[in-house]
């Protein structure tokens, strides 16, 4: 059982509409290369804010990949 009442438990926002992706929850990125790369990451919230990046990315392909919103160990 996930606990999502935590208010600081926020892993990411989401780069659409700004919505908090909080632990625990699946999340949504881009398949292109350059969407993970340097500092800001883009994350989505859901299928359509990740849909609604596409336009403005100009991707000729892309997909969507799932993940689960957890903090990974370094190293
Ligand atoms: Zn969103
Ligand atoms: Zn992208």
């Amino acid at each position: 059982m996930i606990c999502l009442a935590m208010p600081d438990d926020t892993f990411a926002v989401c780069s659409m509409c700004r919505k908090k992706i909080p632990l625990g929850s699946r999340y949504f990125r881009c398949s292109v290369t350059a969407c993970n790369a340097g500092r800001l990451k883009l994350m989505f919230c859901s299928l359509a804010c990740w849909d609604a990046h596409l336009p403005t990315a100009r991707h000729r392909n892309a997909s969507c990949i799932e993940e689960l919103a957890e903090v990974k160990a370094q190293g």
